[in-house]
């Protein structure tokens, strides 16, 4: 496994496992997959509503907690300071943790300041190693470290081949707040998997489409957590770092930038032009 050097130091496994839409029956088994084949990062939400499952997992399998890395995050109505520490608290409840590496804002809620202000705090207590945001564009993200103590750690957003945030990349550099991917695999839309531009490029690896959009992204030093119920699919994704991308290869995979989101989300809607954007 590589890993990224968080800004507090904290090291992340630059590859994870993410269980957004994996139905709360199937987490557990899904998870104890996961980790059967080599992942230690695992990407919850409050609202996914499997967290409990993610964690019952992690204490079925007897691997040392201090070999993971779980992250977890809050989705909150009528934020407040007391109701964030709250909220998170019930988090650890429901994975029956004593900490998490990584606490998200799921996305700007309104007085994320107060939230982030309890996040600070959780830290001080040991509750959460590291606090991060999630889905938070230029002028959220700027209104949230003003009054930060501490900076985010990640940013997760929606990355991948198609909409590859080249304006958000270079802004979370300059920060040096770690870029995260949800969507690596671009949620499986556009015809990913039968890329043509991802095939050829796979084919001069040995690699499919899926391991060479992982890798592009992973080797600008972003984050990645695809998600997959099928052990194969996972230990596909997680074989993804015994090769590089040459420099032609790169600029291949830059040309399908799109500039935009694919499903539209409102906090998405930071639309660029690629062109302006070539190396
Ligand atoms: P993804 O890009 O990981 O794509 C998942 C889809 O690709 C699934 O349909 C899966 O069956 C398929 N797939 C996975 N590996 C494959 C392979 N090797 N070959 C062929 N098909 C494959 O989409 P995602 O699950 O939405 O995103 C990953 C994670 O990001 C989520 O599980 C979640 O943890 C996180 N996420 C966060 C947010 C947020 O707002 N912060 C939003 C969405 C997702």
């Amino acid at each position: 496994m590589q890993y990224i050097q968080l800004n507090n130091g904290v090291r992340m496994p630059i590859i994870g496992y993410g269980v957004y839409l994996v139905d709360p029956s199937v987490t557990e088994r899904c998870v104890m997959d996961a980790l059967s084949v080599g992942y230690r990062s695992l990407d919850t939400a409050q609202y996914y509503e499997n967290e409990a499952m993610v964690g019952a997992a992690v204490r079925k399998s007897g691997i040392p907690r201090n070999e993971f890395f779980i992250t977890s995050k809050l989705c909150l109505s009528r934020p407040s300071y007391q109701r964030a520490k709250e909220n998170v608290k019930g988090s650890l409840q429901r994975m029956r943790l004593d900490y998490l590496d990584l606490m998200l804002i799921h996305w700007p809620m309104g007085n994320d300041g107060e939230i982030w202000a309890a996040f600070e705090d959780l830290v001080k207590e040991g509750c959460l190693r590291s606090i991060g945001v999630s889905n938070f564009y230029p002028e959220q993200f700027d209104l949230l470290v003003r009054n930060a103590s501490i900076i985010p750690v990640v940013n997760q957003i929606e990355t991948h081949v198609f909409y590859q945030q080249r304006p958000m990349v270079a802004k979370m550099a300059e920060a040096g707040t770690a870029v995260e991917s949800w969507g690596p695999l671009a949620e499986g839309l556009n015809g990913i998997f039968t890329n043509p531009v991802l095939t050829e490029v796979g084919a001069a690896h040995g690699k499919t489409a899926a391991q060479v959009a992982l890798r592009f992204l992973t080797q600008q030093g972003i984050i990645v957590i695809p998600k997959s119920v099928h052990r194969e699919r996972m230990i596909q994704n997680l074989d993804t770092l015994d090769f590089d991308l040459s420099d032609e290869e790169m600029e291949a995979v830059r040309g399908l930038d799109t500039g935009h989101n694919l499903e539209g989300w409102p906090s998405d809607a930071l639309s660029y032009n690629p062109q302006d954007y070539r190396r």
